[in-house]
């Protein structure tokens, strides 16, 4: 019987590494989670994770979603490195080649919603929905645009957080936390703008708290910009943040009000249930997509056309 091919993922997240070698999602042959510390000290731990697998022979393609800001456009001389971060110790780290480095195997590298976004699409929720958006809000908020199985990047990977919504400063007198935007769409509805304003982590604050009225219309304000623009088929809101479900029917009421049958879309219109959704993959679209990553990583290479 033919074993069926193995691949390397990784989701580098700002707080922890999830490292998982798999075929797909029901073949997971082995996986490590550890927290982020030094770059030094996280690499190499992915790198010793992943070297047995190399040596043997099992794995010749690993895929990477790595947290930002990162460099992802190829020509550049920066490509593969996080460039300016405020998380110590790693800014100006060339993941992309630290990785290859130590390996020796080829590697695919994108934005860590960028690469949900494709766990989504490959295998999750998204599966037969092109082009499909993933959205994270949690402590930060970002987007991955998926269009044909890729990954939009254009002059930089989108930075789809960073949108400017309204904000009526009667309704809510919060200045909003981003250093770069103040009340742009991060600074208003990420989870740390949510505990800057009312003191308390937003898993605390209770359900029946209307603040959760203004969070759904923030995050309504921002997929509305993105449904006209981009056109998705799908939009998938997965992070800390919307792990309030109750969070998905006020967001799903309130972007058929603000669109207001504009969009003549039965996804819309009829069917809003099946088009804002969580992920379909849980908390594993990240370390799945780097999986789905690494395959289409392989497979270009097998291409004779390439
Ligand atoms: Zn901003």
């Amino acid at each position: 019987m033919q074993m069926k091919k193995l691949y390397g993922g990784i989701e580098a997240g700002g707080t922890k590494f999830v490292c998982v070698v798999a075929s797909r999602p029901t073949h997971i042959v082995d996986e490590i989670r550890f927290k982020t510390t030094t770059a030094e000290e996280t690499l190499s731990k992915a790198i010793q994770f992943f070297r047995p697998f190399v040596a043997s022979g099992q794995i010749n393609a690993i895929g990477v979603g790595c947290f930002g800001p990162l460099d992802v456009i190829p020509e550049s001389s920066t490509y593969g490195f996080i460039t300016v971060t405020p998380k110590p110790g790693w800014s100006n780290t060339n993941v992309l080649g630290i990785l290859r480095g130590g390996l020796g195997v080829k590697i695919a590298f994108d934005t860590d919603v960028n690469v949900a976004g494709l766990g989504e699409y490959k295998w999750g929720i998204s599966k037969g929905f092109d082009p499909s958006l993933y959205l994270t809000i949690g402590t930060g908020i970002g987007g991955g645009y998926i269009k044909e199985g890729k990954s939009l990047i254009g002059l930089l990977s989108p930075e789809m957080g960073h949108l400017r919504i309204p904000h009526n400063r009667e309704l809510d007198p919060f200045v909003g936390n981003c250093p770069f935007h103040e009340d742009c769409f991060e600074g208003l509805a990420s989870g740390p703008a949510i505990e800057k304003r009312l003191g308390i982590p937003g898993a605390r604050v209770p359900e029946k708290d209307p603040f959760w009225n203004l969070e759904a219309a923030y995050i309504a304000s921002a997929l509305m910009n993105y449904i006209l623009t981009l056109s998705p088929k799908k939009i998938v809101l997965g992070g800390g943040v919307m792990q309030r479900e109750f969070l998905f029917p006020k967001v799903r009421w309130r972007v058929r009000e603000l669109l207001n049958g504009y969009v003549a879309s039965k996804s819309v219109v009829e069917n809003i249930e099946d088009y804002i959704v969580p992920p379909g993959l849980g908390n594993q679209s990240g370390s799945l997509g780097a999986i789905a990553l690494a395959m289409q990583l392989d497979e270009r290479s097998h291409d004779p056309r390439v």
